[in-house]
């Protein structure tokens, strides 16, 4: 199973903030879209970084409720580790083990961010593959009986 899979399974929208933004506007945007991360896109619309709700959580913790009125950009983590639709899924998971995240974004040939796989759609795809492979195995089992 490859990032590509998934992708069209579950589509290729990403939710994207400039790095501008406030951290408020950015909460706003996780709570309202219901998700964990956004992308942060610079002016030029490249992908400049990742904001998740624990850098929200951090960024409160250590700097108080002003936190809220900084830009997104004081707060996000610059240091992206991206995919390609080429990559398996084993191999995120190995990244998101690794890094202690649980977001990827995907990127085009030409660098642009090209989808947004979280933990829980590498999850998804686990379990199905899974179930899956024991119908097939229940049906071999039953065919040869
Ligand atoms: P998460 O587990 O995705 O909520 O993120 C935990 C921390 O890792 C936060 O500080 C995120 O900004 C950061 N993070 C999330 N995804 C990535 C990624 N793909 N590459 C680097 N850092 C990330």
């Amino acid at each position: 199973m490859q990032v590509r899979h998934i992708l069209q399974d579950k589509g290729r929208d990403i939710v994207a903030i400039a790095d501008s933004a406030t951290l408020a506007e950015a909460a706003r945007v996780l709570a309202e879209r219901r998700i964990g991360a956004v992308i942060v896109q610079d002016n030029g619309g490249s992908l400049a970084g990742i904001l998740s709700e624990r850098d929200v959580v951090r960024a409160i913790a250590h700097d108080g409720p002003l936190a809220l009125e900084r830009s997104v950009g004081a707060y996000m983590t610059r240091s992206v580790v991206t995919c390609v639709e080429a990559d398996t899924v084993e191999a995120l998971m190995e990244m998101m083990t690794q890094g202690r995240f649980r977001h990827v974004p995907v990127l085009d040939e030409r660098q642009r961010v090209a989808g947004l796989i979280s933990i829980g759609d590498v999850v998804k795809s686990r379990i199905a593959e899974t179930v899956s492979e024991a119908n097939s195995l229940r049906d071999y089992i039953s065919a040869t009986a």
